[in-house]
């Protein structure tokens, strides 16, 4: 079993060095293969498989290669050798030949002296041979050359090394190799050469004898020896069953002595498998392989040297010997080896190359991910977290706050006109500066976000109301503070609703909704900041029934329009109405305007209700017009509706259409409309007013507008909104802001109209301060066209003048 094992691993030893380096290499890569499991990690186990692949085919083929050149080189060898040997077996034989018949001549065992001579005489011109002797047929050395004395030489029929071969010498006409054998005379290890002499009746008359050692430079075999892994056999017949080797090329590599090798019988079962070989490689039997003289090789492993060798063998009928060239299987391996390494280097180098390209390209490929999870999870003007980061991270950070927290919506007010106005350039500028100066002000633990446009949401680690106060007052103050971009300058102001977490917490969606909510009031109510509550649900699920309800209010005719007079201070005349639209739904009943409007507006419906309000009063108007000609009506117009390309003509085309005068018309629009683009306004409105049109400014002194920007528009009524008309009675800061109003209208030469007038005194009251008109529930309310029409026909301004008078 050891040997079988040590025959295995010395011949698989290559293909098991080569199993350890892949498995070697293999798992580690297997390892960052299952760590990463990346496409990238995956095509380079591909090309490590393949590379492997590569080289074990790589392998089989060099074995081949190298193996098939082994075996040419070996039979190369064999031929070479056993030419040689054979030609100089010859020669010797012819040798032998000429001194037998030289022999003969003078009388075979007759002149003992003669024959001796001419012994010497070859011996010294032919140092082939060690020694010469003539034998009797019984085997007895009668003559021998001078260097032996045939007194004290053994019989060599009697030896049994030598006599098996003597006697087969007999039998053959050609010279015959003896057994090698130590022979005790000459102290020599020898090859005997043997050749039988015959008479004229072809019968063995004696035999001559001679020998080379086996070791001596003459020695056909030794001469021939090529390397250190090469061995020359030759056995005399290993093929009958002798078991004796004749010569053996290199006893050096022999672990034994001569004895053994030469005096020991070959082992029988290693000369079976010999032969067992050569039957399977040459596909002969033993007697025909013998007699084709064909060269045939095997493996085979030698029991004695305990290797497993190649052999090249074949057999030589004419001298009766059978000749092996052996290699060890080992040196193949070696040269294998040393052609193989040169691949494996190649395959280390090739794996280890890659190896560091995909960890290079790995590991740039996982910083461009990072920078495009960065990019993903960032907005790109200001580089502040986005949505998708809020939705990536918001589980983590809400696991570190805790479940009560705050969010805060803002939204800067009329940042389009900074845009539509400046150029997109600058409002960039502008939100970066603001984004940083925000971000500076909000708490470590905080969270910014801009969720687009001009809008930011900031997560708050806390829901205590006085710090979100003090946060949120912050917050506008910085807004407010001037930001500048190139040579201008701009101050900004933002509406933030707040949404605070109760204790059950809150999901956060709910609560972006919530803090929207309340932004979108704070931006309806000018506030900079409104908490969230319930109230503002009601609001907001109010308005979306609304919005629903809006949709077929038209279609089903639940809109209609009425008219509240409007009153000449001086002479108590009407000299105009205000329309106002009125909506009766089913379920929701009476909706006013300043609940609908807005929603309107924001939805976009409010154009086909405004385009109905023009129509409508047109239409309405043209009855009592032809009565009372110098009356005006007003027409409330939205800002949405205004700024509609279309307006201007549509509202010329409904004057042609009912055949009523430009002149009859006040178009009132409110305050609001300022935020929009001045200057487009301004060219509008003139164009307007240009056509006749009357425009009056609506509820003066509840938005932003100056005093230059009255001056700049062309406004022909100031209406005084009716929540300073309310107080005007008690509340000083009421009366002096309406006296200023009233004051700036004389000064700029507008008249001033006051709504919502109720009592008698405020009437006294605001003809003190030089009022112009009036309008209110104390002259009348709105009413609808038939109402109005009789109104009109009652109405004196006597009643009111006397009541005036009585007061004075
Ligand atoms: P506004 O233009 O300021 O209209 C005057 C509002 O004051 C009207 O309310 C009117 O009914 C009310 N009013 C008149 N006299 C008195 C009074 O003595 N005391 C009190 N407390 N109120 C008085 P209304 O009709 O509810 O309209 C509310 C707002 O809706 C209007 O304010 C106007 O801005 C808007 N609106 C009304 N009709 C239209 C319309 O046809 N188109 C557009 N775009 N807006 C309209
Ligand atoms: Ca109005
Ligand atoms: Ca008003």
């Amino acid at each position: 079993t050891f040997d079988l094992v040590k025959r295995i691993l010395n011949q698989k030893a290559t293909e098991l060095f080569c199993i350890f380096l892949v498995a070697g290499k293999l798992i580690p890569d297997l390892g960052s293969f299952i760590m990463f499991r990346s496409s990238l990690w995956r095509l380079y186990l591909f090309l490590v498989c393949c590379s492997v692949v590569l080289i074990s085919s790589m392998g089989q083929y060099v074995w081949s290669d190298v193996k098939n050149e082994e075996l040419r080189e070996l039979n190369y060898l064999h031929r070479l050798i056993s030419r040689s040997a054979h030609d100089q077996l010859r020669l010797q034989a012819a040798m032998l030949k000429i001194l037998s018949r030289r022999l003969i001549d003078i009388g075979l065992f007759d002149d003992i002296k003669r024959s001796k001579t001419i012994m010497d005489e070859i011996l010294q011109d032919n140092p082939v041979f060690i020694a010469y002797g003539l034998a009797t047929l019984d085997g007895e050395l009668v003559i021998t050359s001078s260097n032996l004395n045939p007194d004290n030489l053994p019989n060599i029929l009697e030896n049994p090394k030598s006599r098996d071969s003597f006697l087969h010498t007999l039998e053959r006409d050609n010279l015959t190799l003896g057994r090698t054998y130590y022979y005790q005379p000459l102290r020599e290890w020898i090859i005997p050469l043997r050749y039988a002499i015959r008479d004229k009746q072809d019968r063995p008359v004696g035999v001559i004898s001679t020998a080379i050692t086996i070791d001596g430079d003459f020695n056909p075999w030794r001469m021939m020896d090529p390397d250190d892994d090469t061995y020359v056999v030759v056995t005399k017949n290993a093929t009958s069953d002798d078991g004796f080797y004749t010569q053996y090329s290199d006893p050096s590599l022999y672990p034994i002595g001569n004895e053994e090798l030469y005096d020991v019988a070959y082992p029988e079962e290693a000369i079976k498998e010999i032969k067992r070989n050569i039957i399977g490689q040459s596909g002969m039997d033993i007697e025909t392989f013998m007699r084709s003289e064909e060269i045939v090789q095997y493996e085979f492993y030698d029991p004695i040297i305990g290797q497993l060798l190649i052999d090249s063998a074949a057999y030589n009928n004419e001298f009766e010997i059978f000749t092996s060239v052996s290699r060890k299987y080992l040196s193949i391996v070696e040269k294998f080896k040393a052609t193989f390494l040169k691949y494996v280097f190649l395959f280390f180098l090739f794996n280890l190359v890659l190896y560091y390209i995909v960890r290079y390209i790995d590991r740039i490929q996982a910083e461009s991910k990072k920078v495009l999870e960065f990019q993903a999870c960032h907005d790109q003007l200001t580089s502040l977290p986005n949505r998708y980061y809020l939705e990536m991270f918001f589980a983590s950070w809400q696991k570190k706050i805790g479940d009560r927290y705050s969010v805060l919506y803002l939204d800067l007010d009329n940042f389009k006109i900074i845009n539509d106005r400046y150029g997109h350039s600058v409002g960039d500028k502008i939100l970066n500066v603001l984004a940083r100066r925000l971000l500076s002000y909000t708490p470590q633990d905080a969270m910014m976000i801009r969720q687009g446009g001009d809008e930011f949401i900031f997560l708050m680690p806390y829901f205590d109301t006085k710090k979100l106060h003090q946060f949120v007052e912050t917050i506008s103050l910085r807004l407010k503070k001037k930001i500048r971009v190139d040579t201008l300058e701009f101050s900004l102001n933002g509406s933030i609703g707040i949404a605070v977490s109760d204790k059950s917490g809150h999901v956060l969606d709910e609560l972006l909704r919530k803090a929207d909510l309340a932004m979108y009031e704070a931006k309806r109510s000018h506030e900079n900041y409104v908490f969230y509550s319930d109230r503002l649900q009601e609001i907001s699920n109010e308005r979306a029934q609304i919005e629903e309800a809006l949709q077929n209010a038209l279609e089903y005719k639940e809109m209609y329009m009425v008219y509240q007079p409007q009153i000449d201070a001086e002479s108590g005349h009407v000299i105009g109405v205000e329309a106002l639209i009125r909506w009766v739904h089913p379920t929701l009943g009476v909706v006013p305007p300043h609940k609908f409007i807005s929603v309107a507006e924001s939805t976009g419906q409010i154009n086909p209700i405004g385009d109905y309000v023009i129509d409508t009063v047109f239409r309405e108007f043209k009855e009592i017009q032809s009565i009372w000609q110098s009356l005006r009506v007003s027409v409330n117009v939205s800002v949405k509706q205004l700024l509609r390309n279309d307006f201007h003509s549509y509202l010329n085309s409904k004057s042609a259409e009912y055949g009523i005068s430009p002149s009859r018309l006040v178009v009132e629009i409110t305050e609001s409309l300022f935020i929009e683009d001045f200057d487009q306004i301004q060219a509008l409105l003139t164009q307007i007013r240009n056509d006749g049109y009357t425009i009056a400014l609506d509820d003066f002194g509840t938005g932003y507008s100056s005093l230059s920007v009255l001056r700049r528009l062309p406004i022909d009524v100031v209406k005084i909104d009716k929540s300073f008309i309310h107080d005007i009675l008690t509340d000083s800061h009421d009366i002096a802001l309406v006296k200023s109003i009233i004051g700036i209208g004389k000064s700029l030469n507008i008249p001033t109209l006051a709504e919502g007038v109720e009592e008698l005194e405020q009437v006294v009251l605001l003809e003190l301060y030089g009022c112009d008109l009036f309008q209110g529930f104390f002259f009348a309310k709105p009413m609808n066209m038939q109402s109005l029409h009789s109104f009109l026909v009652n109405y004196t301004p006597q009643k009111y003048l006397k009541s005036k008078d009585m007061m004075v």
